[in-house]
């Protein structure tokens, strides 16, 4: 029987690292991802700086987009603002067809997306690549939506009067997307956008915006009028207080930290402009004294490690009843310790990068703390000794007081909480200032009813750790926003009635 030596495995996962780093920097290349692209042409700041883009598994710089500022985004507020007239009287099935082509290529070219996504935010290439085909329903989903923005028409309350309600785009969208999904973060708000008729400005997360440029890259090869579809890439802060402070600009869709949601907010109080904030999460992951426990651990699984915990539907909080704590705790940390941690261009890896250093610094600090306030620690992976990397880890018996039961961990690190009664667990769950997504495990129907109708998220998964749908309505209460994406909802969130009050 032959053996392989650990350097020959080493070097041949060195190997395919760099195969599929060159991959995904020949789209780079090819596609020409280094200008943002504004009213149809490809562009440099006006200063010439660009911002460099880093690969999180590696550390090293994989390209440069332009560093743009406040003049850059006045002229891309120009071109949106130019473009509106033509794109919004366009007859909606032509706006449908410009989607589905777009919808068209990206599937054409899921697996070059997939690779960039893989080098400029880290997720293991099989997660980036369900990241592209989410993309891709979004884009299926609003390019069939667009011939829907059905008005109404009501019964007057004279005989000589008609009522009619009419639905028309909001005008120009900004749209700011984080780096957690750098792909169908700008589909899922673009595409409804641009179904409704409104034109989009997009900023993207200033540590990916690879994704953004490439997704503009093929809305330009789909037909898209020049000023519709703009990408303006840069330092968040003059770039976004130009688009809040624009009153050209009527609208922001924005998915990021509750803190900057808060401050975008305020900024676009004064233009009263329409907003759609999806913030930050804290999910109450809940399992039951009569759940299933080995579907409950697979939903853990999925719900605390998938995209290495940067997801703002992460279990944040695992809160088991007494009578399952053992056993659960048991399955979970046999699953969660053998799990992969690696680069994702590595077949098999479940666990990837975080996408910075400051993220990593987070995590840190928010276990250290934990560990202090008296939760046991139980490490999963090894570290791979390059790249922005934080061990998998399962946190128990951590008490309430510490600041991970408040703040997300945005990390492959599950911190596990026990409770004894139904109420207790509600009024934890609760507890917290946002409202994203929670998670329930039981076998008893009413049990189910009576929690979910109880916990103040927009989102429950019950006895499902996943829960994405393009055509439902995904988004959160109290400080994790307001607005939906997905489904009819995600498109009337770009509409306004307009209602005509007709004498005859
Ligand atoms: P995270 O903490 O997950 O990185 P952020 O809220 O900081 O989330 O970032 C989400 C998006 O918001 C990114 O595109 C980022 O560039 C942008 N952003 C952050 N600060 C500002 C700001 N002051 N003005 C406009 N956009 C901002």
């Amino acid at each position: 029987m032959s053996s392989v030596a650990p350097n020959d495995i080493a070097d041949s996962n060195e190997a395919t690292i760099r195969e599929g780093r060159a991959r995904a920097r020949n789209v780079i290349r090819d596609w020409d991802l280094k200008r943002a692209f504004i009213n149809g042409v490809w562009r440099d700041a006006d200063s010439r700086e660009v911002l460099d883009v880093i690969d999180p598994a590696k550390g090293d710089v994989i390209g440069a987009v332009p560093f743009m500022r406040t003049s850059e985004a006045r002229q891309a507020i120009d071109a949106a603002h130019a473009a509106f007239p033509g794109w919004s009287r366009m007859l909606a099935k032509e706006r449908a067809a410009i989607l589905r082509r777009w919808r068209d290529l990206l599937e054409t070219h899921q697996e070059e997306l997939a690779s960039l996504i893989t080098l400029e935010q880290g997720k293991p290439y099989d997660q980036a690549l369900r990241e592209v085909v989410g993309a891709i329903a979004y884009a299926e989903w609003y390019g069939e939506e667009a011939k829907r923005a059905y008005g109404q028409t009501m019964p007057a309350t004279q005989r000589d009067r008609r009522v009619v309600v009419q639905k028309h785009p909001v005008g120009v969208v900004a749209a700011i997307t984080p780096w957690n999904f750098p792909l169908t973060m700008v589909v899922r708000k673009c595409a409804p956008a641009l179904a409704a008729g409104c034109t989009v400005i997009v900023k993207p997360a200033e540590d990916t915006p690879l994704s953004a440029l490439a997704a503009a890259k093929l809305a330009e090869q789909a037909g898209f009028p020049a000023g519709v579809f703009n990408v303006v890439t840069g330092q968040p802060h003059p770039i976004g207080e130009a688009l809040t402070g624009d009153p050209r600009v009527r609208m922001l869709s924005f998915t990021g930290s509750t803190a900057v949601g808060k401050r975008l907010m305020e900024q676009c109080a004064a233009t009263m402009k329409k907003l759609s904030l999806e913030l930050g999460g804290n999910a109450p992951f809940i399992v039951m004294d009569d759940a299933d426990i080995d579907a409950a651990v697979a939903g853990a699984m999925i719900s605390k490690f998938r995209n290495s915990g940067q997801t703002c539907v992460c279990a944040n909080r695992i809160f088991l009843q007494d009578g399952v704590y053992d056993a659960f705790v048991e399955k979970f940390v046999a699953a969660s310790t053998a799990q992969t941690m690696g680069n994702g261009f590595l077949p098999g890896m479940e666990i990837g990068p975080l996408i910075n250093r400051q993220a990593v610094a987070k995590v840190e600090r928010l276990v250290e703390n934990a560990k202090k306030a008296g939760a046991t620690l139980i490490y999963g992976a090894d570290l791979p000794g390059e790249g922005h990397f934080t061990r998998p880890l399962i946190m128990t018996d951590v008490p309430h007081v510490a600041d991970c039961f408040n703040e997300e961990l945005f990390a492959p690190v599950a911190p596990i909480y026990r409770f004894t009664t139904e109420n207790d667990v509600i009024e934890l769950a609760n507890r917290v200032r946002t409202g994203l997504s929670s998670y329930l495990y039981s076998r008893d129907i009413g049990r189910i009813q009576r929690i979910a109708d109880q916990l103040e998220t927009g989102v429950v998964g019950i006895n499902d750790g996943t829960t994405s749908h393009e055509g439902a309505p995904f988004g959160g209460v109290k400080e994790s926003g307001q607005g939906r994406e997905g489904g009819h909802w995600g498109f009337e969130e770009y509409l306004e009635p307009k209602y005509l009050n007709y004498a005859l």
